[in-house]
């Protein structure tokens, strides 16, 4: 059995999460291959390693003194180090860091976060520390090249059965230091479990998987226990990140299970993501719901629009010479809306329209602004007739406006359209008729 192990950054903020890592591996032989971030945030006023390595990277440029920054981050690792009884010198190699600083690059410097979090962790675990400059290979796009990171890894196993691998990182072809997006040693994690056909790719974070709805709305809701990649990619884009995007990718196509896990409670059961999930274990009617606030929509008008060939094509050419993704297009026979993000039209939106007149030239064009969508996952909704009518249903009994509706053909998503005022109800009320009234 392989599993791949990453612990985020709140797993590692300090020597108290370290210990619980420990026992976290100790508790499970199978746990060998081990990815970390950065010592993060051990509570909300504390500031995570990698944005202070950012910051000293900024004082550089314009020239101010960073040595006050480089002081709180030694201060972070050798608090753990000190407090663990390590042996690893890492005050010398932290000052040669601090010296160097000037000179090195942005990437190289933020990716000393992953770098010194993990060789203590190593030690800490007395596991062999492999760097991953040395195995994950990045291309010059920022792609990952996944043949030579195999080609490394399988090097790499030849005198290792475990290791503590820094996520986060990688080297370019010639040899410079490239890190990833920002929450990248998910990635890490991801490309270790397809390289190495793992059996099941841990993700252990500060919360125990994902929630069918956001806390904040609903009072406390329901943990996912499965989900879909596809359920997530739809979750997430509404804006439910507990894993970066990109991680789904490497892992997807080889259908290894992530599981997303809590640090701070280990007996937790978290969420499990998969591209499939056996029928024998798909009971729920929907997976989760989330909103999101700040679209708006365009309505345009035109008598005969079925018949104007190259109506649509005209409206979207606009948009897309001001650089503004449509998100969605609702139709109707006369009609037509482009939803998009408030943001991204803010500075253009009567440029837009004014052109829209002249290229198009509809009839009338609307503008709605303050719309929030409501997107309603479900891998088995389009096996249960009946969920979009409970959905309106619950809508209409509480007083929510549905202004638009949109399902794809893959049926795993109602979006629906309301005022931003009436986003929370809106939520409070699907969930409720799903989850908490099992009558109807
Ligand atoms: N340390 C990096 C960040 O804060 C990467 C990670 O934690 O995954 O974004």
């Amino acid at each position: 059995m392989i599993k791949i192990t990453k612990f985020g950054g709140s797993s590692v903020a300090n020597a108290e999460q370290f210990r619980k890592v420990k026992n976290i591996i100790e508790a499970d032989p199978s746990r060998r291959f081990v990815v970390i971030s950065a010592a993060g945030k051990a509570s909300s006023e504390d500031n995570k390693i990698t944005d202070l390595l950012y910051l000293c990277h900024a004082h550089v440029k314009y020239h101010v003194d960073y040595h006050g920054i480089f002081d709180i981050i030694k201060k972070r690792f050798t608090d753990i180090k000190d407090e663990l009884g390590l042996s690893l010198n890492i005050e010398k190699e932290l000052e040669e860091l601090s010296d160097m600083l000037p000179k090195l690059s942005t990437d190289e410097l933020v990716s000393r976060g992953e770098y010194f979090t993990s060789r203590m962790m190593a030690e800490y675990l007395k596991f062999p520390f492999v760097d991953a400059a040395d195995v994950i290979k990045i291309n010059y796009d920022g792609s990952i090249d996944f043949e030579a990171t195999d080609e490394n890894l399988q090097f790499i196993m030849k005198d290792h059965d475990r290791f503590v691998i820094p996520g986060f990182y990688g080297t370019t072809p010639d040899g410079n230091i490239k890190v990833m997006s920002r929450g990248g040693s998910d990635i890490t994690g991801s490309i270790l479990a397809r390289c190495l056909g793992a059996d099941l790719y841990e993700n252990w974070t500060d919360v125990s998987g994902f929630l069918m709805a956001d806390p904040r709305i609903v009072k406390d809701p329901l943990g996912i226990k499965m989900i879909t990649y596809s359920e997530l990619r739809e979750l997430s884009y509404m804006g439910a990140s507990v894993l970066h995007e990109d991680a789904v990718f490497p892992v997807k196509e080889a259908n290894i299970p992530i599981n997303i896990l809590n640090t701070n409670r280990p007996e937790d059961k978290g969420t499990i993501i998969l591209d499939t999930i056996p029928k024998s274990e798909d009971k729920v009617a929907i997976t989760g719901i989330a909103g999101k606030k700040g679209f708006c929509a365009l309505a345009i008008s035109k008598k005969h629009m079925p018949e104007s060939v190259g109506f649509c094509r005209k409206i979207l050419s606009v948009f897309e010479k001001y650089g503004v993704s449509v998100e969605h297009l609702p139709t109707g026979i006369d009609s037509i809306g482009m939803i998009i993000q408030e943001k991204y039209v803010h500075n253009c939106l009567y440029d837009i329209i004014a052109e829209i007149k002249e290229k198009a030239e509809p009839d009338d064009i609307k503008y709605i602004p303050d719309l929030a969508l409501i997107a309603t996952v479900g891998r088995n909704m389009s096996s249960r007739i009946g969920t979009s009518g409970k959905l309106f249903t619950a809508l209409g009994k509480n007083d929510v406006n549905v202004k638009i509706m949109i399902q794809a053909f893959n049926e795993i998503n109602i979006l629906v359209g309301v005022d931003e005022s009436d986003m929370e109800k809106g939520i409070r009320a699907i969930y409720d008729a799903f989850v908490r009234d099992k009558t109807d």
